[in-house]
């Protein structure tokens, strides 16, 4: 399946081909107040269809993860995550079309991130 997505002011636009069945809700203190949902997948299914030169990036903490977003909208489509530093993390509030209600919700422990990662990434039996 493809889907289309990107920023608000739609300088910043994407495509994504792949199963989307289910998102991660992170708890971390980035994610949190951006309300991300990730879908992470491999970069050879993304595509940056415009808005390269549009978007710009935040970096904290270890400086792995490269939090883009749009610098005349605000809105962050997508970002390199500090958990796959070599695969793309769509936010999937940025996809079109996307019924948020029928998608499955897994949380990710990332207040205790170290931790989180060590027991496997998304944790169990918190599925919403
Ligand atoms: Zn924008």
């Amino acid at each position: 399946m493809r889907y289309t997505g990107g920023c608000h002011c739609g300088a910043v636009a994407f495509e994504v081909e792949g199963e989307l069945s289910e998102a991660i809700e992170c708890n971390c203190s980035i994610c949190a107040r951006k309300a991300y949902l990730h879908w992470i997948v491999p970069p050879q299914t993304f595509r940056l269809l415009s808005g390269e030169q549009a978007l710009a990036t935040y970096t904290f903490n270890t400086g792995v993860a490269r939090h883009y977003f749009c610098a005349r909208c605000g809105v962050a489509p997508y970002y390199v995550p500090r958990s796959n530093p070599d695969k793309i993390d769509v936010n999937v509030r940025c996809l079109d079309g996307i019924d948020l209600a029928g998608l499955r919700i897994r949380r990710f422990d990332g207040r205790n991130w170290e931790q989180a990662i060590r027991e496997g990434g998304v944790l169990s039996g918190s599925d919403r």
